[in-house]
């Protein structure tokens, strides 16, 4: 007979682990519900073998890099002393997809690792955690899963770290992935896939850095907010600029002063979908602000950005190597 699998499961916390209160108001729990009211072994009819951690229990805008880091290498110690053969996390939706890109960005890409979370708590009516989890910790057992990077699990579909985002504050389908679409979807018997992940460079940190700043541009925007943050702290700055990447015109001053100052500043669109490209030649097209020394990151959003450029400069990444390595999602 087949060894049956191991799944690391690694709760840290979300609305995934918490509950309604008289109110309606949503609370963690002293005891994650996932762990205290399920029958594990039965929802997976037996045929896996979970083994269950609460490595941290916070909502998700309590998560930090230095979290996200922890977590990384919780992972790392289960796959290289415990014989893991998948992971399964359970987060809250608000910062899922930054802690799911920053262990897509650090992790070998090796063993499934799933990340999952809820819309609704544990006693809500419709609730879609215990649903999500089962779906996660399929996933993380399905040989397809492999080699497909860090995988993102909601609603019966599968999308990878880095492309998917939130979309909506409270709808079960809020994950979704702009321009590319999900790479897989749970039907009632099978996890399939349809694409392939393009191959991306694995980044060994073994610590973090602060100061990596995000920034959204709008119409009438001036070089304030870029003063605010020219100081010798700073070690990054991303911008969600305009349209195709473009700058309101009062911006150039401060930013030449950022860029004077050696401080990496990287450019993403605020649309929803597509990729920033240097395509407008006028005063604060993206023409201009290339010159200038701004890195065009192409196809992630404004947080995935800041994660990436976060990891390289944790790296100790600069000049060129850290702009390449910003350039290019899909490499
Ligand atoms: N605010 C919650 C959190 O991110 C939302 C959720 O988990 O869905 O922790």
């Amino acid at each position: 007979m087949n060894q049956l699998k191991k799944i690391l499961v690694l709760h840290t916390g979300g609305t995934i682990s918490m509950s309604a209160n008289a109110s309606g108001d949503l609370q963690p729990n002293d005891e994650n519900p996932l762990v205290a009211d399920v029958d594990m072994e039965g929802m997976f009819h037996h045929q896996l073998q979970l083994i269950t951690e609460e490595i941290f229990n916070l909502p998700s805008p309590h998560v930090t890099p230095e979290r996200m880091l922890e977590l990384r290498n919780r992972i790392v110690r289960a796959e290289n002393d415990e014989g893991i053969d998948g992971v399964v996390i359970t987060h809250g939706t608000d910062t899922l997809e930054e802690t799911a890109y920053f262990l897509d960005l650090t992790l070998p890409n090796t063993i499934p690792v799933v990340v999952t979370g809820a819309m609704r708590g544990a006693n809500e009516i419709g609730s879609d955690g215990l649903h999500n989890f089962q779906s996660a910790v399929w996933t993380a057992n399905s040989d397809d899963a492999r080699g497909k990077g860090v995988l993102v699990v909601m609603n019966d579909e599968v999308h990878t770290a880095r492309f998917v985002t939130k979309t909506h504050t409270t709808n079960v389908a809020t994950f979704r992935t702009p321009t590319f679409g999900p790479i897989g979807l749970i039907s009632k018997q099978h996890v399939n896939f349809f694409q392939e992940l393009i191959q991306q460079t694995v980044c060994d940190i073994d610590h973090v850095i602060g100061g990596v700043y995000l920034l959204k541009a709008f119409a009438g925007m001036d070089g304030d907010l870029f003063d605010a943050i020219d100081q010798p702290t700073t070690r990054g700055l991303v911008i969600e600029a305009l349209g195709a990447g473009n700058l309101p015109p009062a911006t150039l001053p401060a930013l030449h002063r950022l860029l004077a100052h050696d401080i990496p500043v990287v450019l993403v669109s605020r649309c929803f979908n597509g990729i920033a490209e240097d395509v407008y030649d006028y005063e604060g097209g993206g023409v201009e602000l290339k010159k200038m020394g701004v890195v065009f990151c192409r196809g992630l959003n404004g947080q995935k950005a800041r994660i990436k450029l976060l990891v390289g400069l944790s790296n100790g990444m600069q000049g060129e190597t850290l702009h390449h390595y910003v350039n290019n999602a899909f490499s």
